[in-house]
């Protein structure tokens, strides 16, 4: 197992839903947003990058 500590993993970020598709498959592109109070993901599955507001 890899832990990568620029990711903190934390129950809020563990399944982020896509906004276009509904799908979990979804990764966050920075650990930390444009601002605290968001952070950007990209949707895997139909390949959306998407904010997600805190
Ligand atoms: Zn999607």
């Amino acid at each position: 197992m890899t832990t990568d500590p620029s990711t903190t993993t934390t129950a809020d970020d563990a399944a982020v839903q896509c906004p276009y598709c509904g799908s979990t498959d979804t990764k966050r592109e920075h650990p930390k947003g444009p601002s605290l109070c968001r952070s950007m993901h990209f949707c895997t599955d139909c390949q959306q990058p998407f904010e997600r507001f805190h």
